[in-house]
């Protein structure tokens, strides 16, 4: 099994496409310099042992097995390399569904492949899932009520888009949230990014895709994103920056249903 959690990082990126960066290599480095903990998504299986090789040695850079869902239309035939591959895997992305205009063509595809892909989660145990969910989260939702039975993995929802009833549904089932600086831009947000339980929210960059200051986002922006959350939320900087890495540690275990329920009548009455 690749990866085990980076101790006391003091920052998370959960969501980086850290092998699409010309310059990975330094960017690896600057995570464990920074104590960064990022986890490489990647976009098709085959991508997978490389991404594993290039973070060998550095603690804080942790990899997912993916099958993109924008790439299933040419790429579902990897399928089996994926199922080959889950059970070295911890991490699980990029994964999901695209409903997009440029993607719908492939759904019904898409559909069986994120289907054979979180029942076999499933079957293994103890996944960690950063899912895509354009267009499509209360898709997505229901898919993982039907197939994550065992409550052993856990998801989390990278780039949330959706309502906030759809928040509710994805908190009860034990998601996370990784945000990231194009969100929390966004002011039409606000409000979801400020109600969302502290408890299930993490950080990403979905670099190199993102922008920041004109240049593609780095995992050493999250601090900003961080800053930016935390005065949108009314809070310490240095307060949430603690939180989130707290999360990153109970993440690694099922969120326990007397957790789920508090934190939903919270989220409800905000
Ligand atoms: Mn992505």
């Amino acid at each position: 099994m690749t990866n085990a959690v980076p101790t006391s990082p003091r920052w998370v990126d959960f969501h980086c496409h850290l092998d699409l960066y010309r310059d990975h290599q330094d960017l690896i480095r600057e995570c464990d310099a920074e104590k960064i903990a990022t986890l490489g998504v990647t976009t098709t299986p085959k991508a997978f042992a490389r991404n594993v090789e290039m973070a060998m040695g550095y603690p804080y850079t942790l990899v997912g097995l993916g099958l993109h869902p924008q790439l299933v239309a040419e790429r579902a035939d990897e399928l089996p390399i994926f199922e080959k591959l889950l059970s070295r895997a911890r991490y699980v992305g990029e994964i999901g569904l695209d409903a997009g205009p440029r993607y719908y063509g492939s759904f019904q595809e898409q559909l069986r492949v994120f289907e054979r892909i979180l029942r076999a989660c499933d079957e293994h145990g103890g996944k960690i899932l950063s899912i895509h969910s354009v267009r499509a989260v209360s898709k997505v939702l229901k898919e993982l009520d039907l197939h994550l039975r065992n409550k052993t993995c856990v998801p989390v929802l990278h780039w949330f888009t959706g309502t906030k009833s759809e928040a509710a549904r994805a908190i009860e089932l034990g998601c996370y949230f990784s945000l990231n600086v194009e969100m929390v831009r966004s002011e039409k947000m606000h409000a979801l990014l400020q109600a969302l339980p502290i408890d299930r929210l993490l950080t990403e960059t979905d670099g190199p895709f993102v922008t920041f200051d004109e240049r593609p986002v780095r995992p050493t922006d999250i601090p900003s994103t961080v800053a930016l959350l935390a005065k949108l939320r009314g809070m310490d900087s240095t307060r949430l920056a603690d939180q989130i890495t707290s999360n990153l540690t109970s993440m690694h275990s099922p969120t326990p249903s007397a957790s789920i329920d508090r934190q939903l009548r919270l989220f409800k009455t905000t």
